[in-house]
């Protein structure tokens, strides 16, 4: 079960859209799931976002590894 609601209240608090590694659409992919996209990891931003620490995240890169809870933590 994924660990971060789908809510726009979460979704609103994103940071992929500007994140170096961003695939160019989607977003919230640690709710969403992972991208279509193949994915160049040059940094995540995922750390620096309220979502990653209320829900109590770990790995990042959930546009590569899919949503947490749903692979990746
Ligand atoms: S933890 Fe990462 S994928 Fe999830 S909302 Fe924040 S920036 Fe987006
Ligand atoms: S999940 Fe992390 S690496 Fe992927 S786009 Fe969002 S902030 Fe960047």
């Amino acid at each position: 079960m994924a660990k971060v609601p789908d809510t726009p209240e979460n979704m609103s608090r994103c940071l992929c859209a500007g994140c170096p590694s961003f695939p160019g659409s989607g977003g919230f992919f640690c709710a969403k799931g992972k991208s279509d996209s193949e994915i160049r990891k040059r940094g995540c931003l995922c750390t620096d976002c309220a979502n990653f620490r209320e829900f109590s995240l770990v790995d990042g890169y959930y546009c590569a590894a899919g949503a947490a809870g749903e692979g990746a933590q």
